[in-house]
């Protein structure tokens, strides 16, 4: 067996781990603009996302594993959003929400950030101007499965995230 692919007992483990993660998202939520309606609809009782383990907010960093990141970043704003991710603990996620988020949108000016991964490593983009509802549950999903995905340490190979 290749040492990357760990053994029988540790790949479980860190399945089970994964698992656990998943189920169990502590957002944070950097507000900035009109984004923010449709957060706090998404974060309403109709879309429930207590189903997915990640209705409860966490307003510290140090308490939060996905840095939700809502509406247009200007460049006054990007060392705050910077240092609220560098703050937080590892494992963590960022979401860009909105199309403002995810490459500035329409905002094409001086003093808009042009995409927050210009800033920070991104995991999922949600399009819209502003977001469905629906396309925020799809990406909880699809950021579930990226967890689901990923190996623990224990488990053999890990694959390091860049950093900017
Ligand atoms: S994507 Fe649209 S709704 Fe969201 S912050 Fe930008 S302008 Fe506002």
């Amino acid at each position: 067996m290749n040492a990357d692919q760990g053994g029988f007992i540790t790949s479980r483990l860190s399945d089970g781990i994964a698992w656990a993660r998943k189920w169990s998202l502590f957002p944070y939520p950097f507000v900035t603009a009109c984004c923010g309606m449709e957060y706090m609809s998404v974060s309403s009782a109709h879309y429930d996302l207590d189903r997915f383990g990640a209705a409860w907010p966490r307003f510290s960093p140090r308490q939060a594993d996905m840095l939700l990141v809502v509406g247009t970043i200007s460049h006054k704003m990007a060392p705050v959003l910077k240092k609220v991710y560098e703050q937080m603990c590892e494992p963590k996620w960022v979401v860009a929400f909105g199309v403002c988020t995810c490459t500035g949108g329409f905002y094409d000016n001086y003093a808009t950030v042009q995409g927050i991964d210009r800033i920070i490593p991104v995991d999922c983009y949600i399009p819209g101007c502003p977001p469905r509802p629906e396309a925020v549950l799809d990406a909880l999903m699809k950021l579930q499965a990226k967890i689901q995905a990923s190996r623990h340490p224990l488990a053999g190979s890990v694959v390091e995230r860049p950093r900017n």
